[in-house]
């Protein structure tokens, strides 16, 4: 038998009697451990329970983390593979991980589950600079990846605010965005196949190694932005891009959101085609400045950053454009530069939302919910003008940052954790936001998955007819719902 350091598979680690705990499937708790730690790798199955605490939960807030059974760290495709047979002899809910950094629950522990991390599945096994693809473990981290590639002249664009600690794995399982999918697109662009290890243990390649191919329905799709529902992804492979040209960088600065968003919708209707366009509001760009020096002007409204990879003076040329819309649009300031020092310092200061955000909700409470509805970028300046109106309404406070454009914004209520009432309030007005993106004709979800948090509100995007296909696919993958119940489809 094989188990972490001080850790036994004892009767009481197994746990006793069924569990139906966060909308999951009656599961069997009295799984015999000591048979699945005999086919495993050594020390990949851990039972001590404050090592299986400490991986149950993402960074979402107000998703339950169910007591797991087991944690099995695998060490490799058989591992994944013994997982998934064992759980489904035994009727036991698996949670794939990848690095937990996701903001939904959806990789939260189930009662009963084994969590089946695979972030150590983290080699690159291929680049291949002739075909412009590379294959890679799941466990890799998208920014290890955008390094590696960078030395065979190639690049990887997706990048998720989490570029730094997240995984491809974890990137391909929630269809990851980021900063540059205003023009590059989002990880489903450049997936070409997959490894995956289905509920009943069969491992199966998805998808093509080509640029082109179109036999048989796209499976490999199904399984992007799947959140751990439909299989365990082992091996990726993907498409890639010639290294991407050093961009020029530009800020522009408004009196307020309305204004930088009919901006970004002009900009956008002009046949820009910017390699970054991204936006925070007034109360964002204060929080970052109390977080660092980035030097960002403190009475701004709303801010633009725009970046232009275009070639020698088309760069420019995009950015002078920018330029003449946003003043235009009512713009108080706009600069622009090729330094790339200056890009740097402007990007690193739009990457530092997400801790200026945290830093600040200390000092209040420390309550932050995400949200991440994704718009028209037509309707931008009514989609700001309306969430102007919820904030006013409610005594939380709201601070928006986004990826403007792809009209994909991140307003973030911010309130007192500790007390029941703002609780409360924080959470209707997040739900004013996800109703406010559909009104507009958008989604509930531009990027960050449904997970746990957003399942209620999944139904409510999707017509009957959608939902009917969508719970008869993940029957016909998973006939015995073991994969990540309770999540994404509820
Ligand atoms: C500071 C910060 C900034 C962020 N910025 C962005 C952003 O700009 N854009 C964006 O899209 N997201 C962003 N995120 C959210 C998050 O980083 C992404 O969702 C990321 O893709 C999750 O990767 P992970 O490895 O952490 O996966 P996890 O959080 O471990 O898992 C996420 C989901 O994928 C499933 N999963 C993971 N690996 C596999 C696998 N190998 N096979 C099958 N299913 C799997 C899990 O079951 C779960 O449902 C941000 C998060 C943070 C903390």
């Amino acid at each position: 038998m094989t188990t972490s350091a001080n850790s036994t598979v004892s009767a009481d680690s197994t746990g006793s009697g069924d569990s139906t705990e966060n909308g999951g499937p009656i599961v069997n708790t009295q799984a015999p451990l000591p048979e699945l730690a005999s086919v495993l790798s050594p020390d990949a199955l851990v039972t001590d329970r404050d090592v299986i605490d400490s991986y149950s939960s993402d960074k979402a807030l107000f998703c339950p983390a169910g007591a797991a059974l087991a944690l099995v760290r695998a060490a490799n495709i058989d591992d994944v593979a013994a997982v998934m047979r064992f759980a489904a002899e035994h009727r036991v809910p698996v949670v794939t991980q990848g690095a937990r950094t996701g903001l939904s629950g959806a990789a939260n522990a189930v009662d009963g589950a084994i969590l089946l991390n695979v972030a150590k599945l983290d080699a690159i096994l291929d680049i291949d600079e002739v075909d412009q693809t590379c294959r890679v473990q799941p466990g890799v981290i998208n920014q290890d990846l955008k390094h590696a590639l960078a030395e065979h002249g190639l690049s990887y664009p997706p990048d998720p605010g989490s570029v730094a600690i997240s995984t491809i794995g974890g990137n391909v399982a929630t269809n990851a965005g980021g900063m540059c999918c205003v023009k590059y697109g989002v990880t489903k662009d450049y997936v070409r196949a997959l490894t995956v290890v289905l509920a009943d243990g069969t491992v199966t390649k998805l998808g093509r190694q080509t640029a082109k191919g179109v036999a048989g329905l796209d499976l490999a799709a199904l399984f992007i932005g799947s959140e751990g529902t439909l299989g365990v992804i082992v091996e990726i492979t993907l498409g890639l891009k010639p290294l991407l040209a050093l961009p020029v960088t530009g800020v522009g600065i408004f009196p307020d959101m309305e204004s930088a968003g009919r901006t970004v919708s002009a900009y956008m209707a002009s046949g820009a085609a910017p390699s970054m366009l991204e936006l925070m509001d007034g109360a964002t760009v204060a929080m970052v400045n109390a977080y660092g020096d980035f030097g960002l002007p403190d009475e701004a409204g709303a801010l633009l950053l725009v970046q232009s990879d275009a070639p020698g003076a088309s760069g420019v040329a995009e950015l002078e454009s920018f330029q003449t819309i946003a003043e235009e649009q009512g713009a108080s300031e706009v600069f622009f530069s090729d330094d790339p020092a200056d890009s740097e310092l402007f990007v690193a200061a739009r990457r530092a939302v997400s801790p200026a955000l945290e830093k600040y909700v200390s000092t209040i409470g420390g309550g932050e919910l995400i949200d991440d509805v994704c718009v028209p970028r037509s309707r931008l300046g009514e989609f700001f003008a309306r969430l102007a109106e919820i904030d006013a309404r409610h005594t939380v406070e709201v601070s928006t940052a986004g990826h403007a454009g792809d009209g994909n914004m991140h307003p973030s209520v911010l309130f007192d954790a500790s007390d029941e009432a703002s609780v409360a309030e924080a959470k209707e007005t997040f739900a004013e936001i996800m109703q406010l993106g559909l009104d507009l004709g958008g989604t509930i979800t531009g990027e960050h998955g449904v997970g746990y948090l957003k399942r209620d509100w999944l139904v409510r995007e999707l017509d009957a007819g959608a939902r009917s296909l969508q719970d008869g696919i993940k029957t016909a993958v998973d006939p015995l719902g073991i994969l990540n119940p309770g999540k994404m489809l509820g």
